[in-house]
């Protein structure tokens, strides 16, 4: 068991010391904004479209490793992506997360990396906040979008 949890360990800390995708984009097709206030955690995520595929995907974020890591294999994970496939891929972390089945990701498997932080409830919520952040700014876009038809 113990090396593979330090091969987690060497994943998460990688993404949280150099977070890939870092910046912000001068006007996104989607932005979202969230916060943790159990632990202080902020992310920022901001998304430039081609149709309806994710060409850009960028983070910003301060707070603990889990969610930085989270964040920043969130932007890897989706970018390029569908937007319907990116939500779906979001629904299945979620589920995997909150519930019992394993984090099982082929399309990136740096993901199975926080499989460990199921162990400790109180951290699920830092890895859980980036992908619900990206889930929010992908319904406010779906409201902005019908004030305009
Ligand atoms: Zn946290």
């Amino acid at each position: 068991m113990l090396p593979l949890d330090e091969l987690y360990q060497e994943v998460i800390l990688d993404h949280y010391q150099s977070p890939r995708n870092h910046g912000k984009l001068e006007s996104p097709d989607i932005y979202a904004h969230g916060v943790n206030p159990f632990c202080g955690d902020e992310v920022e995520v901001s998304i430039a479209l081609d149709g309806s595929r994710i060409r850009e995907f960028k983070i910003e974020g301060k707070g603990c490793s889990i969610s930085q890591a989270s964040l920043s294999m969130m932007s890897e994970a989706l970018k390029g992506r569908d937007l319907s496939e990116a939500r779906s891929l979001a629904d299945r972390f979620k589920n995997a997360m909150l519930g019992s089945s394993p984090l099982e990701f082929a399309e990136y498997d740096d993901l199975e990396a926080l499989e460990g932080v199921k162990k400790f409830p109180v951290r699920i919520k830092c890895a859980v906040l980036p992908w619900n952040t990206f889930l929010e700014g992908l319904a406010e876009r779906k409201k902005t979008e019908a004030r305009h038809e």
